[in-house]
């Protein structure tokens, strides 16, 4: 791959994740997990992020005598694509793609906030 190319896709990488922050309610719009909501836990590598309650999969854990470790059917998340998620917007509900906008804070300093598409609800309200 060239040099040139491989930066474009790093940027357009970091655009997409830049739409999501830990604690995000997200949707799932393709795969096995399609039209559940979630929680953005974090980027996992290359493109791929775990979000808590989506692609899960159930692990048989064995006793090994370890207090600390949970045994039995344990539901775990797997990495998934971040392209097959969306944030949801808090104030409408719906999937949105989220605008960046730069407002000022309590301080009077400016901070950028991510906007809902549809309604305009900033999505990063409470924080
Ligand atoms: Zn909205």
């Amino acid at each position: 791959m060239k040099m040139k190319e491989a930066l474009k896709l790093k940027v357009e990488r970091k655009k997409l994740i830049s739409k999501f922050k830990k604690g995000d309610r997200v949707i799932c719009l393709f795969g096995k997990s399609r039209g559940k909501f979630g929680s953005f836990e974090r980027v996992a590598n290359n493109n791929r992020v775990l979000v808590e309650g989506l692609n899960t999969t159930i692990h048989h854990v064995k006793d090994t005598g370890d207090p600390s470790q949970k045994t039995g059917r344990i539901k775990m998340e797997n990495p998934m694509h971040i392209s097959n998620i969306m944030p949801v917007c808090p104030e409408c509900a719906m999937p949105t793609r989220p605008r960046s906008k730069q407002v000022r804070d309590s301080r009077g300093k400016k901070v950028k906030q991510r906007i809902c598409h549809r309604c305009g609800a900033s999505l990063d309200g409470s924080r």
